[in-house]
């Protein structure tokens, strides 16, 4: 018998059996509803050295990140670390971070959990980028018109044609000097509109190792959890 994939999914639309590995090396085979078992091996023994392939590849790539289900002792991202959540029975109805301890969330608060820690990271990023866009538009005579913080998923931040910047409340979860980076970037952009070796140019005399910056968020971005 050929090797098993880790999961089957019988969908009524599918006319074909398709197989995929996901990152992490999980297997998964979608067959249209009512495949017999018979079928499935041997459709999973002619693509037997392709799954062998792909599974050796993929298992060296990061799973995607799991939700958060703000459970006691949960690791929670700040700042590029990583602490532990804690239940308690009573405090303050939002998320609370104390130095060298972690996170506190009253219980009653646990079902709000993904709320209240968007609020949390939306006044961290508030902070933190506000911060560094007043230091480096000073130092290199830049004009911003606003800064808003959104709630984006894939995008670290942008800047409008008038000079608006947006940056995800996601921030608050990668290194500063990331963070740093990502503000630079944006700043950069109210020079250059563009992606033009000029905005390269300048981002690079702002931020000289912005190279290594913008390598850890492509390659940690999307491992960073959801919620
Ligand atoms: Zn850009």
């Amino acid at each position: 018998m050929p090797q098993q994939p880790d999961e089957i999914i019988y969908d009524r639309r599918r006319k074909r059996m398709m197989v995929q590995v996901l990152p992490g090396g999980k297997v998964v085979l979608k067959a249209p509803v009512g495949t017999s078992r018979r079928k499935i091996n041997s459709f999973l023994e002619q693509h037997s050295s392709w799954i062998a392939e792909k599974r050796a590849l993929m298992e060296k790539v990061a799973p995607p990140a799991q939700a958060l289900k703000f459970v006691e002792g949960e690791m929670l991202w700040l700042a590029g670390r990583q602490y532990p959540l804690h239940l308690a029975d009573k405090g303050a109805k939002g998320l609370v971070f104390k130095q060298g301890q972690g996170f506190f969330l009253v219980k009653t608060e646990q079902k709000n959990g993904a709320e209240r820690l968007k609020t949390f990271y939306r006044e961290y990023t508030r902070k933190a980028v506000t911060a560094e866009v007043n230091r480096l538009a000073r130092q290199w005579g830049l004009q911003v018109k606003s800064i808003r913080i959104t709630g984006a998923k894939r995008r670290w931040g942008s800047c409008s044609r008038q000079n608006s910047l947006n940056f995800s409340l996601r921030l608050a979860m990668v290194p500063p000097e990331a963070l740093e980076y990502v503000v630079a970037h944006e700043l950069a952009h109210t020079r250059y509109h563009d992606h033009s070796r000029a905005f390269w140019t300048f981002l690079g005399q702002m931020l000289p190792d912005y190279e290594v910056q913008r390598r850890w968020l492509k390659q940690n971005g999307l491992r960073l959890p959801d919620f």
